[in-house]
């Protein structure tokens, strides 16, 4: 009952906004300053210290030494000012926040699961302080952003993602668990730095690899249960695939490099077909880049057709067509390609250079997401210019030096007729006096709406359909205002509703498919989801 105490523990900490009452009944007279001051307060003079900072990384700081000391304080900072500091907490700062990691870092943050915690990984978790466990984000560092193999500094990022599930999905701080798992890197910078904070070593593989992986779902199922939901995230493409698939039947798992991903951009295409017309089916697709963001993407948009349209998967699949660093995907190649390609290997004479595959496919949506920017040449927009009234144009690829082409761009070169969205955030663009605001299809649309649903509903396993309600819900929510602007994403200001709305559609596809266990179904949905978001303001103690 020491109050000093109370000042240190970042889930109760309230700092100068402790009342009288509470001074005295917790002994905190004389800790603090004689100021009483309200939340809201705190909270401006916070954002005021925070813009005083140039560089990004010191704003990332100070937001994390929050985090660490006032826990509410740090949400109500996030939640209410969710669009400036959203690219503080995560991308593009948290990836410079990875590379200095080691020398950043005060607190460990999170769970760090090494080769050498093999056979002890069930010890490990229980060494967490927090047992009611709802969602973990685990990553292995191979493929932070778009930065490469980091090892066990990508850190950074299952704590960012999971900050975001609770400002903007409303999931409890304390039923959040960060991991990283680490079995070395091959990032020869990392090895040599003298900070570095992982094993200093290169990766392990093949079995050693697959046996710690398994090591830790087993006992994360054992320590939570079955409905315990475990993101993987920032896993390379020749291990993402596979785990997600191996792991799909038996956990709560969710990748969202590969279905988070895909989630949000089928919502986007959803939502232009408002402005362009037609049916996803009447839409011809082509993408640049084929690894997880890509054939995820192509292939939620073939299982939307062959839903709406009952045909079949395959016959889906024939308007979707992907382009890698080899050139057009074609069945004669079919031989060498990884099993995730395989299905858009499709008859067609190779093609090497996306400007002929654009003219020679005719595609009414190109969807950039390679990870090498400035691809969409003036060639390739203005072929699809050529062929579309509207082309639909998203270059996903991120941090913005690796966007497929700017906003601007885009504008430019198809005379203000181009549909745009990108990865990383882009400003509004003026052409011939009309004011463009390009959409940015961010995946914290989808997983903290998502996750709430399949938390608040006990849902044990995730499936394609509840990936579809959730692109379907996230489209829903684009307003005619939004559509005048050319956006095909609502803004960020209005987040947490807008998670609500997807949090309950999935939860409904959850009951629907009878994969929910909590009993009975609540009536209205979204009522029951935004009662279930976590609450940022103080408490009063008694
Ligand atoms: P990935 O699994 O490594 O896939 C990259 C793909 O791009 C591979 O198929 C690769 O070809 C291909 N590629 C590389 N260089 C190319 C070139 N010069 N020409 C044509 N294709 C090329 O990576 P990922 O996870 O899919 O991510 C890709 C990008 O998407 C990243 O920049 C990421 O930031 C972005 N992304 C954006 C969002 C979003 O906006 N919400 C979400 C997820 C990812 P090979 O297979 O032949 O090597
Ligand atoms: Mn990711």
């Amino acid at each position: 009952a020491s109050g000093y105490n109370l000042l240190r523990d970042p889930h109760h900490n309230k700092g100068l906004a402790f009342t009288e009452k509470e001074r005295d009944a917790h002994y905190l007279r004389g800790l603090l300053p004689p100021t009483v001051i309200p939340q809201d307060l705190q909270v401006k003079k916070l954002l005021n210290n925070l813009r005083q900072y140039q560089v990004p990384l010191q704003k990332y700081m100070a937001m994390m030494d929050l985090q660490e000391s006032n826990e509410k304080l740090f949400y109500k900072l996030l939640i209410e000012h969710v669009e400036e500091l959203l690219p503080v907490v995560y991308t593009p700062t948290v990836g410079e926040a990875c590379q200095k990691y080691g020398s950043i870092v005060k607190r460990p943050q999170g769970l760090y699961i090494s080769l050498k915690e093999k056979g002890k990984i069930l010890e490990v978790l229980r060494n967490w302080p927090e047992r009611n466990i709802q969602v973990i984000v685990v990553t292995d560092g191979e493929r932070i952003l778009g930065l490469g193999d980091l090892g066990c500094q990508g850190m950074g990022i299952p704590v960012g993602k999971l900050s975001l599930y609770t400002a903007l999905g409303g999931v409890c701080p304390s039923a959040c668990l960060p991991v990283t798992i680490d079995v070395g890197t091959n990032n020869e910078r990392m090895l040599n730095d003298e900070f570095y904070i992982g094993l200093r070593q290169k990766r392990a593989t093949g079995q050693e690899y697959t046996e710690l992986v398994h090591e830790f779902m087993v006992a994360v199922k054992q320590n939570y249960g079955e409905k315990i939901l475990i993101q993987f995230e920032d896993f390379a493409n020749h291990n993402a695939f596979d785990l997600l698939e191996k792991y799909s039947n038996t956990h709560l798992v969710f990748n969202d490099d590969i279905q988070g991903t895909a989630s949000v951009v089928l919502a986007g295409v959803v939502a232009a077909l408002k402005l362009v017309g037609g049916t996803l089916a009447d839409h011809t697709f082509l993408f640049l880049g084929a690894g997880e963001a890509g054939t995820g993407i192509a292939e939620l948009i073939a299982l939307e057709i062959s839903k709406k349209t009952s045909t079949a998967l395959e016959d889906a699949r024939k308007k979707i067509w992907l382009v890698d660093s080899k050139g057009l995907i074609v069945s004669s190649r079919k031989e060498s390609l990884q099993h995730f390609k395989k299905p858009w290997a499709h008859e067609h004479e190779p093609i090497k250079d996306l400007i002929d595959a654009v003219k020679d496919i005719k595609p009414t949506v190109l969807i950039g997401t390679s990870g090498v920017g400035r691809t969409f040449t003036k060639d390739v927009v203005e072929a699809m210019a050529a062929i579309n009234e509207k082309p639909i144009i998203l270059a996903l690829s991120n941090p913005t030096s690796q966007s497929e082409c700017t906003a601007e761009e885009a504008y430019t070169w198809t005379e203000g007729r181009a549909i745009f969205a990108s990865g990383s955030p882009f400003d509004p663009v003026e052409y011939e006096g009309n004011v463009f605001v390009p959409g940015q299809a961010n995946n914290a649309y989808i997983f903290p709406g998502f996750g709430l649903g399949l938390i608040m509903s006990g849902t044990i396993r995730v499936r394609d359909d509840m990936l579809l309600a959730a692109s379907e819900a996230l489209a829903a929510q684009v307003t005619q205002e939004n559509f005048d602007k050319g956006l095909i994403y609502p803004p960020f200001t209005n987040i947490r509703k807008i998670s609500a709305n997807i949090a309950a559609k999935v939860a409904a596809k959850a009951y629907e498919l009878g994969l929910a266990t909590r009993l009975p179904q609540p009536e209205d949905l979204v009522n029951h989801a935004e009662s279930c978001m976590y609450n940022p303001s103080y408490q009063n103690y008694r």
